[in-house]
């Protein structure tokens, strides 16, 4: 039921998804089996009301050939749809399954039948609820506004310019057997309609879980770095204008760091390349376990990366650079390479009133130069 349902839903969840998905062959056959399922199930229903029309001609009530001719009609028309969704007509269309007609066609059907054998008139009556039933569950409203008109009009013809007694037969034992069988076999199937529309809800809410958890996805990897994981230039970028801005409003200060891996051309051409990008993530996993959650650490380019530190005044952000440089510089690099060995040089520098994020960049820029100036593995404030 869950698989049917969701296929049935498909096309509902592929709109939300932007339009019509490009069709695999091994997807266009598994829809195609879809339908012939569906067909099986509505074949079988045929089968089962020409059934009780067969009870109802053995009381007496209708004619054998009412029931063969439903049976026929239905089975038919079953045919015909299989046909056509074999050779592909129905992939022409947005709903594969062509609800919407085949509820128009089984609906004149029905009320023909109640014209041409009004006595048994409760059966195919019934029927038409199941039918609007299935086909609300994926017409659009403007298409069952459509289809209920023309039944509405349908049944005043029936009903008000024919002077046909439309039968619900309880005359006899047989009649009432099977009177009672098209009411217990009308419920049964608006029953499984009902398991059947929350089994698609089910289905139409994991869509939009499995919808969400991909957009978060694609939004963390948007944002992140992928060799590293620290945020990508554009987004500590947007990050930095951010907290100039709040700094602004609340007339806070705040300071940054630029931080340059020290000569590390040299490590990747002494390690390799794959050594460096061990190194990058290594010193990356290192600064995320050691900096506030406020703070925000992303990668500006390169070996060089960007640590914007709220509310820190230029000495406590020197002392947590220093604290930083020193974590760095004691780790265990002789793990990836023997004699391996990595530090950092960073400059420390507070936002300025009415400053923008170029200006105090390129102050960090600057102190980061004497830095490395003065001989690498060290803080340098402006
Ligand atoms: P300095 O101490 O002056 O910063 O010297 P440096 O060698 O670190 O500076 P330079 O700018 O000359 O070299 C930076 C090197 O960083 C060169 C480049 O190949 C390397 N690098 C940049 N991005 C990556 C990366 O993603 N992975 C690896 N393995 N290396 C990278
Ligand atoms: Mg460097
Ligand atoms: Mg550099």
């Amino acid at each position: 039921m869950g698989s049917a349902a969701s296929s049935f839903l498909a096309p509902i969840t592929g709109a939300l998804e932007g339009g019509r998905p490009k069709l695999t062959a091994e997807r266009l056959a598994r829809r195609a089996k879809q339908r012939r399922q569906i067909q099986s199930m509505i074949g079988s229903c045929f089968v089962l009301d020409a059934v009780v029309l067969l009870v109802y001609a053995h009381a007496g009530t209708t004619s054998v050939a009412v029931a063969t001719g439903y049976a026929l009609t239905g089975l038919t028309l079953v045919a015909a749809y299989v046909l056509l969704s074999e050779i592909g007509f129905h992939e022409r269309f947005r709903d594969h399954y062509l609800v919407a007609p085949q509820s128009a066609i089984n609906m004149v059907n029905l009320l023909m039948f109640t014209y041409i054998a009004p006595e048994a008139g409760v059966l195919f009556l019934c029927n038409l609820f199941v039918v609007f039933g299935f086909g609300a569950l994926r017409t659009s409203a403007r298409q069952t506004a459509v289809i209920w008109t023309v039944m509405v009009l349908g049944l005043a013809a029936l009903f008000l310019w024919t002077d046909k007694p439309i039968g619900m037969p309880t005359g006899t034992m047989p009649d009432r057997l099977a009177t009672m069988l098209v009411f217990a076999l009308t419920i049964g199937r608006c029953m499984f309609l009902g398991i059947f529309s929350s089994s698609m809800q089910q289905s139409l809410y994991q869509s939009g879980v499995k919808l969400k958890e991909a957009y978060r996805r694609i939004e963390e990897l948007a944002e992140l770095d992928e060799l590293t994981g620290a945020f990508n230039r554009r987004c500590i970028m947007r990050m930095l204008e951010e907290e100039i801005a709040r700094c602004e409003r609340s007339g806070s200060t705040s300071a940054i760091a630029l931080i340059d891996l020290d000569h590390f051309k040299r490590i990747n051409d002494t390690y390799g390349h794959p050594i460096g990008d061990e190194a990058l993530r290594t010193f990356a996993i290192s600064m995320f376990a050691n900096i506030r959650s406020i703070d925000r650490f992303g990668r500006y380019g390169g070996e060089e990366f960007l640590l914007v530190l709220p509310d820190l005044s230029q000495e406590d952000a020197g002392r947590a650079l220093e604290r930083l440089r020193r974590i760095i510089a004691d780790l265990d690099w002789s793990a990836f390479s023997p004699g391996m060995q990595v530090t950092i040089s960073a400059g420390v520098t507070t936002l300025r009133p009415n400053e923008t994020s170029d200006t105090l960049l390129a102050r960090a820029d600057r102190a980061l130069y004497t830095a490395k100036a003065r001989g690498r593995n060290r803080i340098a404030s402006a």
